[in-house]
């Protein structure tokens, strides 16, 4: 009976949004209402802090009306008592489900919980964020004039919470990171093709440019302006290290898939790794080059095209056949800058000296961040991009992420949920 409470709360959000013309956030309270259902302890914390959004909803709401009434000399007890009562339930709402009650009825997966309602809170503010902060409707449901956009994101949110839950489960990351990682490139280029087709909505801004990563360094030397894409680089990079170049990028994921071709990885020698420098070095001189001569655009392009054709090549011819991320970790300069700036966010991975070099994460790992020498310094090398794969395989557990003032599992937690968070943020918002 005690649900009746906030089911009437969430009621009450719907109507008022549903008055004030938001068809979306109106469909995104009446859904809250559903997860009653899941009676998984996530919803528990993600009911209690959209009541205590929706108070305040009502407080500014209330408080707006009343000093209106009042200004025009109008009646204005039975508005206040009748907003006073509103408040009244949505207190008490909060309570019951924060409370006994509302801790042994969502009593499913009680130690996934707190994580998965962060994910899900965490992507609500992000996206809700995107849209309000960009001068065009950037949610899809938005861009076609459906006004859903927090339906949208409702929906996008539970996917959150979901993800979280199986990258949380014991080898869930392993499985799921490639799948999600896969399924973001696929609705990228999707809306990409369907944008060239012409259906306009699909693309960001209309001004179309080269999915290859390289640009994001070399677009900016060239023009002179466009810095977006390397501040979102930048920012993604210090909040989750090098993960950048294994869960969020449109291109790694095929190189991913393209590795995943064969079982036994056969890694790459040291050297390798130089001609990712040497390539970060080429881009950069040749888009200062082409800049300073007045290089025209077309030409720029097409350079860049022949860039992407190639590491395309390496993927297709060689990282097929030896299992590891070739285009990666040794041509793509973006994985280098990725990998370096890395070094700069808290995240690290690291290897207990009990280790007793049995090989099996140097054997998953398809970056070439591990061989005996590294095990033996008790970290990956520069390549690792904390994909967590050797994380899952080790039985002893003796390789753990760090994160500085946490225990290992629980700095673990968190990254997940930070993670997956960006990762459904991009695959919300992410389109060329
Ligand atoms: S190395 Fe380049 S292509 Fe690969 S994931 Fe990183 S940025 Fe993307
Ligand atoms: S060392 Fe581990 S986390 Fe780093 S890239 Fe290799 S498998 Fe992934």
């Amino acid at each position: 009976m005690w649900l009746i409470f906030p089911v009437i709360s969430f009621i009450l959000l719907a109507a008022h949004s549903l008055r004030s013309g938001d068809m979306g956030l109106c469909f995104a309270w009446l859904l809250l209402c559903f997860l009653i259902f899941t009676r998984k302890s996530w919803v528990r914390y993600v009911w209690s802090a959209t009541l205590v959004a929706g108070s305040f909803v009502w407080l500014k709401t209330g408080i707006y009306l009343l000093q209106f009434r009042m200004a025009f000399g109008l009646p204005w007890l039975r508005l206040g008592l009748i907003m006073f009562t509103v408040l009244i339930i949505m207190f008490v709402s909060i309570f019951l489900v924060l409370g006994r009650k509302g801790r042994a009825f969502f009593s499913k997966e009680k130690q996934k919980g707190p994580f998965q309602g962060a994910a899900f809170l965490l992507t609500t503010l992000a996206l809700a964020l995107a849209e309000t902060k960009t001068s065009f409707p950037i949610l899809l449901a938005n861009r076609f004039g459906l006004n859903m956009g927090w339906t949208e994101i409702f929906f996008l949110a539970l996917y959150a919470a979901w993800i979280t839950g199986k990258m949380l489960e014991q080898g869930g990351s392993i499985g799921v990171r490639p799948r999600i990682w896969a399924l973001f490139s696929l609705v990228f280029f999707l809306q990409l093709f369907l944008g060239l087709l012409g259906i306009e909505q699909m693309l960001m801004t209309g001004k179309l440019h080269l999915p290859v990563p390289a640009l994001i360094v070399a677009g900016p030397i060239y023009r002179g302006t466009g810095f977006f894409m390397i501040i979102l680089f930048s920012v993604t990079v210090l909040l989750v290290g090098p993960a950048w170049c294994s869960h969020l990028c449109y291109i790694g994921a095929w190189d991913d898939m393209a590795s995943r071709k064969v079982k036994k990885i056969q890694h790459l020698p040291k050297w390798a790794k130089w001609i990712q420098f040497f390539n970060l070095i080429l881009v950069i001189a040749v888009a200062l080059i082409m800049r300073i001569w007045g290089v025209p655009w077309t030409l720029a392009l097409f350079s860049a095209f022949i860039f992407g054709l190639v590491g395309l090549g390496v993927m297709l011819l060689v990282s097929r056949r030896k299992g590891q991320m070739v285009h990666c970790t040794a041509y793509c300069p973006m994985g280098l800058v990725s990998n370096i700036l890395g070094r700069i966010s808290p995240w690290r991975i690291k290897i207990d000296s009990r280790c007793d070099r049995c090989g099996r994460c140097v054997s998953v790992c398809r970056y070439g961040a591990l061989s005996d020498k590294d095990l033996q310094k008790g970290r990956p090398n520069l390549s690792c991009t904390l994909c967590g794969d050797c994380l899952e395989v080790c039985k002893k557990n003796y390789i753990h992420l760090k994160l500085p003032g946490l225990e290992s599992d629980m700095a673990r937690k968190v990254f997940v949920v930070m993670i997956v968070s960006l990762h459904t943020l991009f695959l919300g918002v992410a389109r060329i």
